[in-house]
């Protein structure tokens, strides 16, 4: 075997156990002599399973009965458009707080199903702190307020849930869901494409209070209804029957690991860990966020010489360390650090930067 140290941002490593038992059964699956993708998404066996990870998810997170949970597709990026058709109007005005590049493209895909305001946003920082809460521009009249809560490629994050009155909390979670306890009843609605912290590719999971499912306009086409999907179990029509599957085993894995507190204080020692090596390496490696704001889960730093990134790529990767170029936005290097990366990675990853810094700098 020779599976390295994954610091993907996405799609992100999956938990070796999880991988292991979705190979073990990836020919004949319980019992049903096929595979898992190969059985009626209307079977019992589906179905069971179906139900099954819903109510592992609502366990682990704690989802009261009057949140809809929704197994949905077309990733985070179809949901930014999806999510003012349901819950807003055109004629209404929805405030969007961007902290990052991926509040930036929600704003851009919602802008011709709602009346975008922007609230409040980072910009004029580079993305390196989170909009200070007093400069927030609220509009109690807006449909929703929408928050990224982890921005993947400037790794800012909210480490408390926004606190924004009576109008609903919409959150973009694709990047931090399940990494620490989750309020659910701080949020009108949370979505995430699951191939970072839940999943494969190709997966969407939703958690929405239901009331707002009414909102929807007439009209609507079915497809692009939530309350449709949630009326029908999210089997309105053919789900990603193997992305749901892979989501269950990891929600499974997430209860043997001791549940999301656990989870949150792994990462935020992971996270730790990785920021005291860049802080304490004498100005070699930077971290521009904020340090209220640093993410636990995706971290960016730059080296004191952009001709050093390649060399830091090759060596990292010669050393079983994935994926650790820095995207095209912020330049250098970024350690993604989700649920399935585990302590000892990042260790092994700050010892390679110690040597590193020692041998270039
Ligand atoms: C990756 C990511 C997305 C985009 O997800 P897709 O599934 O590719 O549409 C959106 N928001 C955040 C915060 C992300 O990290």
């Amino acid at each position: 075997m020779s599976r390295a140290y994954n610091f993907s941002p996405g799609p992100a490593a999956l938990p070796e156990e999880v991988l292991r038992q979705a190979q073990a059964e990836l020919l004949e699956w319980n019992g049903e002599r096929a595979s898992v993708m190969e059985v009626s998404h209307r079977g019992k066996a589906f179905m069971a399973l179906a139900e099954e990870s819903e109510a592992d998810l609502r366990d682990l997170v704690g989802i009261p009965a009057d949140y809809a949970v929704l197994f949905l597709q077309g990733g985070a990026t179809q949901h930014f458009a999806q999510i003012p058709m349901n819950l807003a109007a055109p004629d209404r005005s929805a405030d969007y707080i961007v902290s990052g590049a991926w509040g930036e493209k929600a704003v851009r895909e919602a802008a011709p199903y709602v009346g975008v305001r922007v609230a409040a946003t980072s910009e004029a920082s580079g993305f390196t702190d989170l909009p200070p809460r007093a400069d927030w521009q609220l509009d109690p009249g807006a449909a929703y307020v929408h928050v990224t809560s982890n921005e993947t490629i400037h790794g800012v994050q909210f480490h408390a849930d926004p606190d924004v009155g009576d109008v609903p909390l919409v959150a973009d979670m694709s990047s931090d869901i399940l990494s620490k306890p989750l309020d659910i009843t701080r949020y009108g609605l949370v979505y995430a494409g699951a191939q970072k912290n839940i999943a494969a590719a190709g997966l969407v999971v939703m958690i929405v209070r239901r009331d707002l499912l009414a909102r929807r306009p007439v009209g609507l086409a079915k497809i692009l209804d939530y309350a449709e999907h949630a009326a029908q179990g999210s089997l309105l029509n053919t789900p990603n029957t193997f992305g749901w599957y892979l989501a269950g085993l990891v929600f499974k894995w997430l209860k043997v690991q001791g549940g999301l507190a656990a989870m949150g204080e792994r990462n935020h020692a992971k996270a730790t860990l990785l920021y005291d090596a860049i802080d304490g390496s004498g100005g070699f490696y930077t971290n521009r966020v904020a340090p209220a704001a640093r993410s636990w889960m995706n971290v960016p730093f730059t080296l004191p010489r952009a001709e050093l990134d390649a060399a830091f790529l090759a060596e990292s990767k010669d050393a079983g360390l994935l994926a650790l170029k820095g995207h095209k936005a912020v330049g250098g290097m970024r350690a993604s650090l989700y649920n399935a990366m585990p302590v000892e990675g990042v260790r092994v990853l700050v010892d390679f930067m110690r040597d590193f810094a020692r041998r270039h700098g």
